[in-house]
């Protein structure tokens, strides 16, 4: 089977998982502090606090920013449903904003147009979240003006991005958000096996998502209500959570980092020859703007239904059939169940539904042969043409 996307884990990643296993500490020790500060440093941003998840530092970005019952959040709905999730769990609403028809990120024109009319009923939102899809980033200076006029901040959902690049600087500096968020799931560019990441360049922010990532406990004397009774004392001064990273998943992110370059160049050349491959089928290749160097953790074509004598679902399947696990990223997060009950309906974002019924992702990993690859191609060319 050739998955969609993999890991890639070397002796070296392994050797720095076993010295942790054999040092003092499995949690809280000094491996978690030194990924942030590589991370940190990578992407030219103040601030990097590990988390248990980029779902747990998407809770943490929400509620940080003041995310609270009667706020709304809009997010794009092609994206992993914590995107609109982590607003949910501080009481918010949430809203979708369509996709751009290039990109498939979060179009800059839809969330122009829904600012204005939110703007005369007076439910402007508290915090918008675009998502880097595939790695690409949204328009951000885009974004950043329109939250400078209607007064929202800003979250990027980096899942994807890490290792890319935005007009010429790295994702992850937050010049043009208030907090980035990485996740470090194995399919994801580096791994951590889970783990995220929140990026700010505002200190307070970064100290409150610190305090809420370890159940709210300070044993800084300066944030107490009074003097310390002792070497022993804390003081939880918040209702925070258990979001912390291992020091084992730290030092394994640690170790990536070495090779995050390497492995965002490999995926390059793969969409190259994806690009090559694929030329001539009747199907859309990922388009790229110029102010992007994409992390590309996702490669995903669209099939041109109307020159194609089957199905998106047949052609999907005959891929499965041949051991090559696709993968469809995304449903449109208001088409689950959960947030029907909320009330959405069909209709609400058409770009995100025409491409939920035409995009494919196809095997995208460090670790994709070449000859892996000219097996994916041929079997979408036979699935499509015959
Ligand atoms: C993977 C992903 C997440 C969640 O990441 P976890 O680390 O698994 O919590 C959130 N948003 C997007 C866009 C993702 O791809």
């Amino acid at each position: 089977m050739i998955p969609y996307g993999r890991q890639d884990i070397s002796e070296a990643d392994i050797q720095a998982v076993v010295d942790v296993l054999r040092s003092d500490f499995l949690t809280q020790g000094p491996a978690v502090p030194a990924f942030e500060a590589s991370v940190a440093q990578y992407c030219g941003v103040g601030h990097a606090v590990a988390v248990s998840s980029a779902t747990s530092a998407l809770h943490l970005a929400c509620l940080t920013l003041g995310v609270g019952k009667g706020d709304i959040v809009w997010t794009s709905p092609i994206t992993f449903v914590a995107s609109a999730n982590c607003a949910r769990y501080c009481g918010a609403d949430v809203d979708f904003v369509d996709i751009d028809p290039s990109t498939y990120n979060l179009s800059v024109e839809c969330l122009e147009t829904k600012l204005i009319q939110a703007a005369e009923s007076n439910c402007l939102p508290k915090v918008v979240i675009p998502v880097h899809l595939c790695g690409q980033s949204c328009d951000m200076a885009g974004i950043h003006n329109l939250g400078q006029r209607y007064g929202f901040k800003i979250i990027e959902d980096a899942s994807h991005a890490i290792g890319g690049k935005y007009r010429g600087e790295p994702i992850g500096n937050c010049r043009y958000s208030n907090i980035t968020v990485f996740s470090f799931h194995p399919v994801k560019t580096i791994t951590t096996g889970e783990g995220g990441m929140a990026l700010t360049n505002d200190a307070q922010l970064a100290r409150r998502i610190q305090l809420l990532r370890s159940h709210g406990i300070t044993r800084e004397a300066e944030e107490m209500t009074h003097a310390p009774d002792g070497a022993w004392y804390y003081q939880q001064i918040e209702l925070g959570y258990n979001y912390r990273m291992t020091d084992i998943q730290a030092a394994l992110g640690l170790s990536q980092m070495l090779r995050l370059d390497e492995f965002v160049a490999r995926r390059h050349i793969i969409a190259k020859r994806y690009d090559t491959l694929l030329a001539n089928l009747p199907l859309v290749t990922p388009w790229q703007s110029n102010d992007s160097y994409s992390g590309l953790h996702l490669y995903v074509i669209r099939l041109k239904p109307d020159r194609i004598g089957k199905t998106h679902r047949e052609i999907f399947e005959l891929l499965r059939g041949a051991n090559i696990a696709v993968n469809l990223h995304y449903i449109p997060i208001y088409w689950q169940p959960y947030y029907e009950k909320l009330g959405f309906k069909t209709g609400c974002c058409p770009e995100a539904e025409r491409y939920y019924g035409e995009a494919i992702s196809l095997p995208m990993y460090p670790g994709l042969t070449e000859s892996q690859q000219d097996k994916v191609a041929r079997t979408l060319e036979k699935a499509i043409s015959t």
